[in-house]
């Protein structure tokens, strides 16, 4: 049995079953033993592959998306470029390189990088040293000045509840520990004052998703939008209001049991982009767009022609094969979705036209 396995059942016993939130951030980010804490784990011989791991494309097109949009708001003289969850500092180094000829707006900017995983702020540091970087632990350290922002990929990484209804209302998924072994249940009816508004659009034996720590995240974005200016972009995959269990680990690039190996799978669900509008308070919310759209808006076509032009064999069938992962709908194009928050008044970013 694993260490943190252990670990989580002697709590179990000692305090009773723990929330799926709980268990997550264990497995997630505990300090010995956490997925993220102890490896890297991203890429062909990880576990997972996320967009700017698949084409330097992905970040460009943001990253030019940003630009635009630092522009349209009178390219503020001194403000913060910054990523929540930069994972090995790929899109970050894209972002950087693809604005590096935008008049003025490397000499405003200050990088920014929220990361809870030391190995991988190790990592991003390695990728980042012609910059002046500097990270912060909470997101309430976000310096007050213009903010341009980009998420991808993290928040599907923050904890979940999971709630399913019956006749009563709502019982709440549990993490239990019996015979060495975890298991989930459910709790006694548990009232959840956040989940009220979901009692008319849900019937018995449906299950739904909250994400507590998410809301703190974009209240923070968006009173440092609303005061200062400046845009955040949140790539995940999900939807519009959650339905349904999408609670999921991922090994070596395959499904596996969220409990069986806590610490060494990769868990994750589904993005609520209405929970996550909801929390934006006092700054303007775009349309939900799907990936591929945003990507072919941004001018996808044309940039991988340009790379295109330059390779050949191999190579460029990777080339065609990524740029078709990043946008065809039945692989990334469609399941995954991008909203942006910006000032009320202020120009929608590129991109994120209805
Ligand atoms: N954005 C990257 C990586 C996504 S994985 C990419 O697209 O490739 C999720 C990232 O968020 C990792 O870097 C992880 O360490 C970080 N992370 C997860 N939970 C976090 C938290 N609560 N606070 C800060 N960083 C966190």
């Amino acid at each position: 049995m694993s260490e943190l396995t252990k670990i989580l059942l002697r709590r179990i016993a000692a305090t009773g079953p723990m929330t799926l939130a709980d268990y997550m951030h264990e497995c997630l980010l505990h300090p010995e033993h956490g997925y993220y804490t102890t490896r890297a784990p991203f890429g062909e011989a990880g576990d997972f592959t996320t967009a700017p791991e698949i084409s330097q494309m992905f970040g460009e097109l943001l990253g030019l998306c940003l630009a635009q949009s630092w522009m349209d708001q009178g390219a503020p003289g001194r403000f913060v470029l910054a990523e929540l969850g930069p994972g090995r500092g790929t899109l970050m180094a894209d972002i950087l390189r693809a604005t590096a000829n935008v008049a003025g707006f490397h000499a405003a900017m200050d990088v920014v990088l929220l990361e809870a995983s030391p190995a991988l702020r190790e990592r991003q540091r390695e990728k980042l040293t012609e910059f002046r970087v500097s990270w912060i632990d909470g997101i309430d350290e976000l310096p007050q000045v213009p903010l341009f922002l980009v998420a991808n990929e993290f928040f599907d990484a923050l904890p979940i509840r999971q709630f399913s209804r019956d006749d009563q209302g709502w019982r709440e998924h549990m993490i239990a520990g019996a015979d060495g072994k975890l298991s989930i249940g459910l709790s006694g009816p548990t009232p959840i004052a956040s989940l009220e508004y979901r009692i008319s659009d849900t019937k018995p034996g449906d299950t739904v998703e909250t994400r507590p720590m998410a809301a703190g995240f974009v209240q923070v974005l968006a009173e440092r939008i609303a005061a200062f200016g400046g845009v955040a972009v949140i790539v995940d995959y999900g939807d519009w209001r959650s339905l349904g269990d999408t609670f999921q680990a991922v090994k070596h690039h395959n499904p596996v049991s969220p409990l069986a190996e806590p610490g060494q799978a990769d868990l994750t669900a589904h993005v609520d982009f209405e929970a996550l509008s909801m929390a934006a308070a006092g700054v303007s919310v775009s349309n939900m767009v799907p990936q591929g759209d945003l990507l072919n808006r941004l001018g996808i076509e044309l940039r991988a022609g340009q790379l295109a032009a330059g390779l050949a064999g191999d190579e460029l069938k990777s080339h065609e094969d990524a740029h078709r992962r990043l946008t065809h709908p039945l692989e990334m194009g469609k399941l995954f979705k991008a909203i942006a928050l910006y000032q009320n008044g202020a120009a929608l970013p590129p991109g994120f036209e209805t």
